[in-house]
């Protein structure tokens, strides 16, 4: 980093005048030296002693009045000066690169003196000496910088960006005082350096509107199965008290709305449960072999009665991952499921599991889940995995969906430091790709 060269003088450290006396003192040598030179003129010269001791009295007037910072103070203020001119020091700068926020040193003109490294990484080549407003655009940032300059009183503030995506941020700008005999002396002092500390909340918003979304979204999906279990009640009780066949419809109907909410309500809970343990990677090794044919012999019945072959292709004796094996069968389980109701009309759904590089050791294994019905239109790709997302909300709910099956599965292979890819095309079916890391992978 080069230092910025000019600085204006700082009214700060213009010091209170010194005392007569202290300025007698400073300037005694000279004195004695002109009291000397009046009496020798006098005594010499025959210049009258009235006029030599009258111009001695003025010059003692004229040291001991007039206003002028003793020469040590001079010296104090261009000391201080010089510092202001190469500050932020190494200190400062170690120490605001070591911050992880972006963070920008400025004067009191806006002119930038260090960025930290998180700044340049976010903001680009801001060079010292550039004026901050270069990158830093947000009005009301500009604003509070400059009132931070004008009052000394540290702000926080919140602004939102909306392009290229909506963004929050946070700053917090604050004086800098620099170190000295005035650093004290803060109030009616002017900052001789501001920091902006700049803290990115997108993600911390975007988890907030996530969670108010999910109660929201959750509660609109039990409702409905509720107003409906409901509405048969008040049915069976009134109407079709003595209509014993209505009654028997309108009671397969209320298992059935159960069951949804059954359905729906185990998946919250199941996600929740992931969600408790995020942060914690599994340690057992499980074999994705067993746990692939444990899934597709539990599934034999349902691919059977949606008229959809599973045909699996392991060419392996085992296959083994760092995992949780429940987890994992709910991922294997989520994907069959959803290719054997989604993807029916290809009448196939094929399951493989192959190593990624055969050549590595320990292999890291890929398990794909391959269907070849109507697939999915590539807009919705991106948003499968959300809580709740459906292509289509009635076909899903007639397949006993619950919108969150893959949002379970998304959880599940974050854990496992897995990773999901979605590959489809209308009318080509649809590939769901599980790439695992080798099992002693970090
Ligand atoms: P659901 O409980 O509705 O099945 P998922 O999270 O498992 O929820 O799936 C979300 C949506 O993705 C489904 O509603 C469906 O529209 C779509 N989908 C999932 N898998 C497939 C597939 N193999 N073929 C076509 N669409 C699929």
């Amino acid at each position: 980093m080069t230092e910025v060269p000019s600085e204006p003088a700082n009214p700060a450290v213009d010091y209170k005048p010194a005392s007569p006396f202290s300025r007698l003192r400073e300037a005694r040598w000279q004195l004695i030296t002109a009291a000397g030179l009046a009496f020798a003129s006098s005594v010499f010269f025959d210049v009258p002693w009235q006029a030599s001791l009258g111009a001695v009295a003025l010059l003692v007037g004229v040291t001991a009045y007039v206003p002028r910072r003793l020469r040590s103070r001079r010296l104090e203020v261009v000391k201080q000066r010089e510092l202001r001119r190469m500050w932020p020091g190494t200190g400062m700068k170690v120490t605001v690169d070591a911050l992880p926020s972006p963070c920008f040193v400025a004067d009191g003109r806006g002119i930038t003196r260090y960025i930290n490294q998180a700044a340049l990484k976010r903001y680009g080549e801001l060079k010292p000496g550039d004026p901050l407003s270069f990158s830093l655009r947000a009005p009301s940032l500009l604003e509070a910088f400059d009132r931070v300059c004008s009052s000394g009183a540290a702000e926080r503030i919140n602004w939102t960006e909306k392009v290229p995506t909506e963004a929050w941020f946070e700053a917090h700008v604050s004086p800098v005082y620099m170190p000295g005999p005035s650093a004290g002396v803060k109030s009616g002092r002017l900052p001789d350096f501001v920091l902006v500390v700049i803290q990115d909340l997108s993600e911390q918003r975007r988890l907030e509107r996530m969670r108010t979304d999910f109660v929201a979204n959750a509660s609109h999906e039990l409702r409905t199965p509720l107003a409906s279990l409901t509405g048969f009640i008040e049915t069976i009780q009134g109407p079709a008290r003595d209509d014993p066949a209505a009654r028997d419809r309108f009671l397969q109907i209320m298992l059935e709305q159960a069951g949804r909410m059954r359905r729906l309500i185990d998946d919250i809970l199941s996600l929740s449960r992931i969600e408790l343990k995020a942060h914690v990677k599994p340690a057992a090794l499980v074999d994705l072999v067993e746990i692939v044919r444990h899934t597709t012999d539990a599934l034999a019945p349902l691919a059977r009665d949606m008229n959809v072959e599973i045909e699996t292709d392991i060419g392996v004796g085992e296959a083994l991952v760092r995992g949780d094996r429940d987890e994992l069968i709910q991922v294997t389980e989520n994907l069959i499921e959803n290719g054997l109701k989604y993807g029916s009309t290809g009448e196939k759904v094929a399951v493989s599991i192959k190593p990624i590089d055969p050549d590595a050791e320990p292999v890291n294994w890929s398990l794909v889940v391959r269907d070849f019905g109507e697939g999915i239109p590539a807009e919705h790709l991106p948003r499968l995995t959300e809580r709740f997302y459906r292509v289509d909300v009635d076909s899903s709910r007639a397949l006993k969906g619950t919108g969150l099956g893959l949002a379970i599965v998304k959880h599940i292979l974050n854990r496992h430091r897995a990773r999901l890819e979605i590959e489809s095309a209308p009318g080509e079916g649809a590939a769901f790709k599980v790439h695992f890391p080798a099992s002693d992978a970090d």
